[in-house]
């Protein structure tokens, strides 16, 4: 018997120079550790044996349709441009349409090397390929645009890192692969006509109601301007926002050293290798317009003037820091109970932010708790939340059945640090039942289900995670 996935593939029928054709690199012994039935159903893939799933997804089999890629791509790391980078460690087995009625990338990561690993061993560890699985199946469930995770394999090969670590892949799907990256490649290297066809491409497959090339770029910056304002209404900071992890989709890609944040700090920083801070929780907004800049010098370079594209990106690059902060109030307010606008509500926001940091107060706990005594509790000294709450509440008056707008606004539930890394170690150790627990409190983060009351406590002293690493 053989897996049957309904592969429909568009990016292999694009020219060459796009991507190499590789095959994935078979592994010692693969052994299914998770998959997303659910994810499957929608995708069209009929339900299959256990081994069968492991040879697929590990990368020793490659299924009927498939025809397995590593795309190229170039990109701004920390600012710096590197004029190629490409899937070091990761392949495009083809493209699905679900019942959704979307077309879907299934990616394997970690199968192996391709032209593009450079020095890398086209590995990942068992730690970042749980640690994606879990964090990204989390943001699904929060409503928050991302990749989602199909399937984690085990290799059963060790891995060399900080030491000898177990491997592992992971599959991923994704609305696509197209980054930022993808169109500075081209632009860079002068290829004005594989831009064009890129562009083309990216329409036809994301924004089919846009006009051209400057269409399509107002259209990544909407999708963008939501996505970094869920992030910022649950305390998220990706870690490596480079153009490269930059998604056309508008998704969370590429869960390296992402972090959700415990208490609140706006100038938190997870990632040990962001040592200057570039990615910071605050500064998300305003890197992501400077991702959304570079995909726009990027576009322009198709126009046979590209004087004649400027002022248009320009505008349309201006107005961003303006958009994502509307919706990052309109999240805000919602997560206050708040549906109507009042001049006064940016203040209010920051003010209680302020107090958070001040107070050194959990962002998911605060929020979730606002409306319950124990709010006050969250503040190292709760006097100016007193205050605070006061003027919330009268702000909140004639407001329309603010809990339940609040109780859709605040999960209950994020996938804390601490417990992903309490997770990874259990997995390390033979130990899958953490990372199911996980999974199942995840797969409902807003409501407060009992017997997971320990998932919501915020780490203790001797549990808090300091830094988080790059998932290779
Ligand atoms: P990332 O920081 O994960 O977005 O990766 C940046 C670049 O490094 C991409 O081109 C990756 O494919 C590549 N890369 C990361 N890890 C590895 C690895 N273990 N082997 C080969 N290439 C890698
Ligand atoms: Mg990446």
């Amino acid at each position: 018997m053989t897996l049957n996935i309904p592969f429909d593939n568009t990016y292999a029928q694009l020219p060459p120079q796009f991507y190499t054709r590789q095959a994935p690199t078979a592994v010692a012994a693969p052994r299914l550790l998770a998959f997303n039935s659910g994810l499957a159903d929608t995708l069209g893939i009929a339900p299959s044996e256990e081994a069968e799933l492991a040879a697929v997804f590990g990368g020793n089999q490659i299924p009927e349709g498939a025809e397995p890629l590593a795309q190229l791509y170039a990109g701004h790391q920390f600012g710096n441009f590197n004029p190629q980078l490409g899937d070091g460690r990761a392949l495009l087995l083809g493209e699905v349409v679900g019942t959704d009625g979307i077309r879907h990338d299934i990616q394997l990561k970690g199968s192996g090397p391709t032209p593009y690993s450079r020095n890398g061993d086209g590995r990942a560890w068992l730690g970042p390929v749980l640690r994606e699985y879990v964090v990204s199946e989390a943001m699904h469930a929060l409503g928050i645009p991302t990749t989602r995770a199909l399937a984690a394999v085990a290799t059963g090969e060790t891995i060399w890192r900080e030491g000898a670590l177990p491997g592992a892949v992971l599959t991923r799907v994704a609305r696509s692969h197209l980054r930022v990256g993808t169109f500075q490649v081209f632009a860079a290297r002068g290829e004005t006509a594989a831009l064009k066809t890129l562009t083309d491409y990216a329409i036809a497959r994301h924004a089919p109601d846009a006009r051209g090339p400057m269409g399509l770029l107002r259209s990544v910056r909407d999708a963008q301007v939501e996505l970094i304002a869920a992030w910022m209404s649950v305390g998220f900071i990706h870690g490596v926002m480079n153009t490269d992890n930059s998604s056309i989709s508008g998704e969370t890609i590429d869960y390296g050293p992402c972090a959700f944040m415990d208490v609140f700090h706006p100038n938190r920083v997870f990632s040990s290798i962001d040592r200057a801070g570039r990615y910071a929780f605050s500064n998300q907004p305003e890197i992501a317009v400077w991702n959304l800049a570079q995909l726009a010098t990027a576009l322009i370079q198709q126009y046979e003037d590209p004087s004649d594209a400027v002022e248009e990106a320009t505008e349309i690059v201006h107005a961003m820091p303006g958009l994502i902060e509307a919706a990052r109030l309109r999240r805000l307010r919602a997560k206050l109970g708040l549906l109507t606008e009042d001049a006064d509500d940016p203040e209010l926001i920051t003010d209680l932010l302020q107090l958070m940091t001040e107070g050194q107060a959990d962002f998911t706990n605060t929020f979730r708790a606002l409306m319950d005594a124990e709010a006050r509790d969250q503040f190292l000294d709760p006097s100016g939340f007193d205050k605070w709450k006061d003027r919330w509440l009268r702000r909140l008056e004639g407001e329309r059945d603010p809990e339940a707008v609040m109780a859709r606004a605040n999960p209950v539930l994020i996938p804390r640090n601490h417990r992903v890394e309490q997770m990874i170690a259990a997995a390390v150790a033979g130990d899958l039942a953490p990372f199911e627990r996980l999974m199942t409190a995840l797969a409902r983060p807003y409501e407060p289900l009992p017997g997971f009351e320990d998932l919501r406590r915020p780490p203790s002293e001797g549990e808090v995670v300091q830094a988080t690493f790059c998932g290779t």
